[in-house]
């Protein structure tokens, strides 16, 4: 008997992800009569039918939800019965308050794998083949509500086959918006380095297996912009690739047609298969297996390489279940990623040897997502595909604020009420290329999440792009300190109010004092921080340039430690000093364009250079990743250090961890075992400072942010001695702890304070 009747409205990501078909489904199997509809803020559902079918009805809907579907609220409301004598999915409903949110894109699916695999589909090698629960998203949507009109497949006129599947309320692909099928959707073409079309007559991913298999440099645009591909076995074919791209050293991400292909190369815990084989399908960074046989330039010395599982049906198609591909980022050196067809071919043709392109626009640009497991837990290097839009919860509500991010490896950060939406990956904003795109994916975020800031957040660094760009908003803006943010950003993640002891290690952050901080011990909350301590200052003589050249930070340390008598000190940097010391300390004494930096980076710079690991560096943080990779696998020793009290700021002296790394060579040692000895003892004297802190202000909370802990030799190091004296630390685990997380911590230290 039909004698309850309720509305019942759900929120959170329950759009595009076969939500209504399950709704559907349900209501005939609890009896159920009314219908079923978006709204811009999620799902609406009318209700009615017998007490226990409604109870039953609404416990489903909880617990057997689709795969995709992340429902935040269901809330109930009784009415009266209208007595429907049916259930009914309805089109759309739009009103205003637009809070749906956005899939992220998703990995091919199972089902969709099959028919893809399947010679008697009708989308057998099919390659944008997707389905409810799997396919892009966020890279195609235009505008909300996310219908197909506002997709780019809204070119794409469905044939009769594919449209009476999406009016199918019981099919697999009802309202599926990327729906298509090579009748009607989008196909693929394969051009040559200039861009004219190959021969059409042949099955073209048939052509690129073979280019590639010959050694050729393939551009592939897949979901979130072009790749570009090679054979990871073939080591000519690598290094071509490597000399085109500009790329000296920085690694390249590969991905295996199998798991098994992974496991063949690497060494796979529970943790990281699952990261693999999730729906977001990141790059994740793996341990090499003594087995690993791939060109030795893709990740040169090192013993990680990021690795991941192919996503889209393209990488399905072309890779077998044994082969292994580069497959890094279709770009040259630091510009943005290309997604755009003819911008592809124009900045791409040096590089590649044919293009694999398709018809459906990329509207938004998204990079693939880099992770790695620090303590069996996932820990971002870059959050953006298969993440974004998703949110980060906050713990209250925040006015609408717009944090602007730093400088390298930018994101910014948008909020709507109790949720943070961290922009894709945006690169290192440096050149204009990447300042307009930028410029439009802020713009875009904001269409989507119909957020109109009241106040913009940014970095104090007056010649950060992304300051420049705050200020020209007209909206208040809101200064937050570097490394404030790199604190506030974690402990947003974890919903702490603090105070909490922040330790933030990067290269280098603007301090309110005029020098370079990144080397920094603060007591903060949301609002204020305090700089309890910090690492004892270094000089960069030439500024940007001693970033770029470790050596000149060095021996201006060396010289301060023993004077002109430096050069004749047994440290490899001076057995073999590069041209131009004299000059370079000579402006160093005199001042002369030499900041002062407390940056932990810095201090691994100068300890490579000293070690004559590195003199010279081509990406950003090279010294110290090698300077990490020499210390692998040896266990270090702590050596003496000194930690002291100056006018009430804790300072630790990097000068004489250096001055015990000088002792320790002139009586023999070697660079590796020095390498290990450097990160133990600087993992010793931050744990010293925090233990001094914690117990002078009582705090026991410990936070740990900043690119210097992309290191994971030395987070360990500090969180296996921290623990041991019963205090709590809280690491980065939805963000990353270089500056991609620092928007997060702008917005929440912006909206706390105009709370
Ligand atoms: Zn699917
Ligand atoms: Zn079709
Ligand atoms: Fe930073």
């Amino acid at each position: 008997m039909t004698d309850t009747a309720v509305q019942l409205t759900i929120s959170g990501i329950v759009q595009g992800v076969g939500f209504r078909p399950f709704v559907y489904n349900l209501a005939g199997k609890y009896a159920i009569t009314g219908w079923v509809a978006n709204n811009a803020g999620g799902v609406e559902i009318v209700a009615e039918g017998d007490q226990q079918g409604i109870a039953g009805f609404i416990e489903a809907l909880n617990t057997q939800a689709p795969p995709l579907a992340v429902i935040d609220s269901i809330t109930v409301q009784y009415c009266q019965p209208c007595g429907y004598g049916e259930f009914q999915i309805k089109t759309s409903v739009t009103d205003t308050a637009k809070t749906a949110l956005i899939s992220p894109d998703i990995a091919t699916c199972h089902r969709c794998q099959e028919e893809l695999r399947g010679p008697d589909d009708r989308r057998y090698r099919y390659p944008f083949i997707n389905c409810t629960n799997c396919g892009p998203r966020f890279s195609i949507i235009t505008d909300i509500p996310y219908d197909r009109p506002t997709t780019t497949m809204r070119n794409f006129v469905m044939c009769p086959a594919c449209q009476a599947e999406y009016d199918n309320p019981t099919d697999r692909r009802f309202h599926a918006q990327p729906n298509a099928c090579p009748v009607c959707g989008p196909a693929y073409r394969l051009l040559d380095a200039q861009g004219c079309p190959v021969d059409q007559e042949q099955d073209v991913f048939l052509q690129a297996q073979e280019q590639l298999a010959a050694g050729k440099i393939l551009a592939i645009k897949g979901i979130g912009g072009y790749h570009l591909a090679v054979n990871a076995k073939n080591q000519a074919a690598v290094s071509r690739l490597r000399s085109r791209k500009v790329r000296e050293d920085k690694p390249f991400a590969v991905m295996a047609g199998s798991l098994a292909a992974v496991r063949e190369q690497c060494i796979v815990s529970a943790m990281e298969e699952q990261l693999l084989t999730s729906a977001a399908r990141p790059i994740v960074l793996l341990a090499k297996q003594t087995a690993y046989n791939l060109a030795d330039s893709i990740a040169p010395g090192n013993p990680c390489v990021g690795m991941l599982l192919p996503y889209a049906p393209i990488h399905f198609l072309l890779l077998k279940p044994d082969d292994i591909w580069v497959m890094t980022s279709g770009n040259v050196s630091d510009e943005p990623v290309a997604y755009q067809d003819t911008d592809a071919i124009s900045r791409l043709s040096a590089i590649a040897d044919y293009f694999l392109v398709h018809n459906r626009d990329i509207h938004c640009r998204v990079d693939d997502s880099v992770v790695r497991v620090v303590l069996d837990k996932p820990y971002f290097l870059r959050r953006s595909r298969g993440y974004v839009p998703q949110p980060i919860k906050l713990a209250h509500k925040l006015p609408p604020v717009l944090a602007v991010g730093g400088e390298l490896k930018n994101t910014f950060c948008l909020t709507r009420g109790k949720q943070a939406f961290l922009s894709a990956h945006i690169g290192d904003l440096e050149n204009m290329i990447t300042y307009q795109s930028y410029c439009e994916a802020a713009q875009h975020l904001q269409k989507l999440l119909t957020v109109t800031p009241e106040m913009v957040a940014c970095d104090l660094h007056p010649e950060y792009l992304s300051t420049k760009y705050a200020q020209t908003l007209e909206l208040p803006v809101i200064g937050v300190q570097h490394h404030h943010a790199h604190i506030a950003a974690v402990m947003a993640e974890h919903h702490l109010v603090g105070p909490v002891l922040g330790v933030a290690f990067d290269g280098t952050g603007y301090g309110p004092d005029g020098t370079l901080w990144g080397g920094e011990f603060l007591v903060a909350d949301l609002r204020e921080y305090w700089r309890l301590g910090h690492l004892s200052y270094v000089k960069l003589p030439g500024g940007e340039q001693a970033i770029r050249q470790p050596w000149r930070i060095a021996v201006c340390l060396l010289k301060e430690l023993y004077g002109d008598n430096f050069v004749n000190q047994q440290t490899p940097l001076a057995r073999k000093l590069p041209a131009g010391w004299e000059l370079v300390l000579a402006a160093a004494e005199k001042g002369i364009n030499t900041p002062l930096s407390s940056g932990a980076g810095r201090l691994f710079d100068a300890v490579a250079a000293i070690l004559g690991l590195r003199q010279t560096i081509h990406y950003e943080g090279q010294a110290a990743i090698e300077l990490e990779l020499v210390a692998q696998g040896i266990a270090g020793q702590a050596l003496p250090y000194d930690v002291r009290e100056v006018d009430g700021q804790w300072l630790l002296d990097s000068q004489s961890i250096i001055a015990a790394l000088c002792q320790a060579l002139r009586q023999g040692e070697t660079v590796q075992q020095l390498a290990a000895d450097f990160h133990t003892t600087l993992a010793a004297a931050t744990c010293d400072m925090i233990k001094r802190m914690s117990k002078a202000t009582g705090i026991t909370t410990i936070v740990m942010s900043g690119g210097v802990f992309q290191n994971v030799t030395l987070l360990t190091k500090i969180i296996r001695m921290i623990e041991q004296c019963g205090l709590t630390i809280y690491l980065h685990r939805q963000t990353p702890p270089n500056d991609g997380g620092l928007a997060l911590g702008q917005a929440a230290i912006a909206g706390e304070r105009s709370r």
